[in-house]
């Protein structure tokens, strides 16, 4: 196949936004295109964000890759002079030049990654092992080719999985917690944890403190159970937003990990110095598919006290996380005694939203509700409620959400109730 001695990217003073699949474009392979963008890091250095927007593939075959072929044995000096740069050992330089060799998508992507120096925002879909992976754990612990500070401009990380039946082991993001600028990263579909064919790179020696992660984003979470290895990678964390959901294809009946918030609760407990930011969903896809399931009381035990969570200002949360309802949990130990939101909010509390509300508790969340309008000097900077009522709340609960209203205009200092009516407005 021939290629045009120039890929359209190339024609561009510089880049910043590149999408792998801009690098497959016309008669050019990617590469092709990588191999002429090796050549130009002016061009490399001004990109900003890449996408890798679908799963790569390898075209490498162990059995049909010949090691003593003429176009290896020809020379081909860019592969020696990328595996120079990239690799340690001589074993390492031989697999990375094979898959080169026989233009595998994710090693030739791998080496374009490394060239990338200036980025500051990436997005890889269904992250798994293999070549991108093995640079980013390369990246976290400062392995050649990068120095002591790679990726100095990282700071956005999105892991995206568009297929309809897939997921992305939590094990697999641990690398970004361990680069030098990354604040905020988001995931889709994690499901926590790793397969068993996967050895986990020891991040040891790379101290918590280096760890700049603000905002851990998880959307349509599979199954989680606590997080704990992002939360307790971070030193730094202010924003924790999880939206649990499911697909299809997991078979959540045996070894099913409900979610469960008070281990969650566990796990923050070390971020309560910084944490501002809580908020703790269940997506549609969950809602509909939790009818199914028996453990179902177990999604519905409260988080705990939030009181630990001093600097905590916004909190978006389940009403049957949010607060000890009776008989919820037969399942669990549970006290009887209704603890008042009073009680287990902290003071630093700015917003406060619930969502799935039941219709049998809510005049005692409603009394709660007032309690927390009324004593201002319990929750001094408290200024905005947001109830996500049902549709179906019915003419009882409108009346009960009045008592509340009535007592924010009696207070006459802010305007603080808002009804979301419905399914949760994202
Ligand atoms: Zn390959």
């Amino acid at each position: 196949m021939t290629c045009p001695r120039s890929a359209p990217t190339m024609l561009c003073s510089s880049i910043k936004k590149l999408s792998a699949r801009d690098l497959k474009t016309g008669d050019c392979t990617l590469r092709r295109s990588i191999e002429l963008l090796w050549r130009r890091p002016d061009l490399t250095r001004s990109v900003r964000h890449f996408e890798i927007e679908r799963s790569v593939s390898c075209a490498y075959v162990e059995n049909n890759y010949n090691s003593d072929s003429e176009e290896e044995n020809g020379g081909n000096i860019l592969i020696k002079k990328i595996v120079d740069e990239i690799c340690d050992t001589d074993l390492e330089k031989k697999w990375w030049s094979s898959h080169l060799q026989s233009s595998c998508e994710g090693a030739w992507l791998a080496v374009l990654l490394t060239r990338l120096t200036h980025l500051e925002r990436l997005s890889i879909s269904n992250i798994k092992p293999g070549f991108l992976l093995d640079v980013l754990v390369k990246a976290a612990k400062r392995q050649r080719p990068f120095g002591n500070n790679p990726f100095p401009f990282l700071r956005d990380v999105e892991l995206t999985c568009p297929q309809e039946n897939e997921t992305i082991w939590s094990a697999y993001a641990m690398p970004f917690f361990y680069l030098p600028a990354v604040r905020k990263i988001s995931a889709l579909k994690v499901y926590e944890g790793f397969p068993t064919s996967y050895t986990e790179p020891d991040f040891a020696s790379y101290k918590r403190s280096e760890c700049q992660v603000t905002e851990i984003n998880l959307f349509h979470t599979i199954a989680c159970y606590r997080m704990n290895e992002w939360i307790a990678a971070c030193s730094k964390l202010e924003s924790f937003h999880l939206e649990f959901g499911v697909i299809n294809s997991i078979k959540h009946t045996n070894g099913y990990n409900a979610l469960k918030a008070s281990s969650f609760r566990e796990s923050l407990l070390p971020a309560k110095h910084t944490l501002t930011t809580l908020h703790l969903e269940f997506d549609v896809s969950y809602k509909s598919h939790s009818r199914h399931l028996t453990n179902q009381s177990k999604d519905n035990l409260p988080f705990g006290s939030f009181k630990e969570f001093y600097v905590l200002e916004h909190l978006f949360m389940r009403h049957a996380n949010l607060v000890r309802l009776p008989n919820a949990a037969p399942v669990e130990r549970h006290s009887p005694n209704h603890e008042p939101l009073i009680e287990i909010l902290p003071k630093s509390l700015k917003s406060l939203a619930i969502t799935e509300i039941m219709d049998e508790f809510f005049p005692a969340l409603i009394s709660d509700l007032v309690e927390l309008v009324i004593r201002r000097e319990d929750m001094p900077h408290l200024g905005s409620i947001v109830l996500h009522v049902d549709n179906e709340g019915g003419a009882a609960n409108k009346s009960l959400i009045e008592v509340v209203k009535l007592q924010c205009v009696t207070i006459g200092q802010f305007s603080i109730l808002t009804l979301y009516l419905g399914w949760v407005v994202y």
